[in-house]
């Protein structure tokens, strides 16, 4: 039987740990310590035994008949936090997202796949060691919904996907992007952009130029190209935050081409708290100008666009 959420284990110092580079109390995430784990469900085989690897959560918040979840662990060091990993580490960690997220879809295609990282304890982090989580459960679930229905909406009304239109537009902005522009960097196969209503401060989309539903259908071109970006963007993000805490989100759509529904990644830093006119409304109040920040992104990255 699967121990109880209120026995799952908390690490005893999340920063003092990392920074001492090795596992104060014994961590389930480091080789070696397999008797810990769930049931390991896939390897991407390296040099210590694995680069990366999927197991089951031995936490799981749902009963084995609401949903599957899953532990991504994203490196075998445990004093490597996910921004130190280097690029080729984190395509191989991206590659294992789509692999897992297409074992999911191959098992119950009408399930919904949620994927994310919490980085930091402000970000709902309960465990040091670089990992990642994945969630599948029967939606439709209130984000899901509203997100596709926005999408679906946009494509009622103008019969072209919004995030297609959006990135070909530069964000509906002249490209490059300068002074009013909430574009921040473009790569071969992807666009980031500060969001039009933001919930903090340099909260970014990442969007794939190419037009499709989940990231089950990635290449590993688009992949590497992804790993570079992403890291790129966390780099900048955290010299102008301080290093805060933030969360790395996977909007997937499920395996079915649909022309409205358009794959794509969030990434929020972590540097305000819902108050209580935000939870009466079930609103956020944009704390910051997603045009000047995207500005201040740009200028932290160099002004080294590439295309
Ligand atoms: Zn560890
Ligand atoms: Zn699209």
């Amino acid at each position: 039987m699967a121990p109880l959420r209120g026995e799952r284990p908390r690490d005893p110092a999340i920063g003092a740990e990392r920074s001492e580079g090795r596992a104060l109390d014994s961590c389930p995430f480091c080789p070696g310590a397999e008797e810990a784990l769930g049931a390991i469900l896939q390897e991407v085989p390296g040099p210590e035994g694995w680069h990366a690897r999927a197991v089951a959560n031995r936490f799981p918040f749902l009963g084995p008949e609401e949903g599957l979840q899953e532990v991504l662990v994203e490196t075998p060091r445990h004093d490597r936090a996910f921004c130190q990993l280097g690029p080729r580490q984190v395509a191989l960690v991206l590659g294992l997202y789509r692999d897992r997220v297409r074992a999911c879809h191959e098992r119950r295609s009408d399930w919904e796949v949620h994927l994310f990282r919490n980085e930091g304890r402000d970000a709902g982090t309960s465990r040091v060691h670089a990992h990642a989580q994945l969630v599948t459960l029967q939606g439709p679930t209130p984000g899901r919904r509203r997100l596709e229905g926005c999408l679906s909406e946009y494509h009622s009304a103008h019969a072209e996907c919004g995030i297609c239109a959006a990135g070909s537009a530069g964000e509906g902005s002249p490209h490059p992007p300068g002074p009013g522009s909430r574009e921040v960097l473009r790569s071969r196969h992807f666009v980031a952009a500060t969001l039009w209503a933001p919930l903090d401060p340099y909260h970014l989309r990442i969007f794939p130029f190419r037009h499709g539903p989940s990231i089950a259908q990635a290449e590993s071109d688009e992949l590497s190209d992804l790993a570079d970006m992403l890291l790129r963007l966390l780099d900048a993000t955290e010299a102008l935050t301080g290093g805060a805490a933030w969360n790395l989100l996977v909007h997937d759509h499920g395996p079915l081409e649909q022309p409205a529904l358009h794959w794509h990644l969030e990434v929020r830093p972590r540097l305000t708290r819902a108050a209580g006119f935000e939870q009466l409304t079930g609103t956020g109040v944009c704390p910051s100008d997603p045009e000047a920040d995207a500005g201040r992104l740009r200028a932290a990255l160099g002004h080294h666009l590439s295309h």
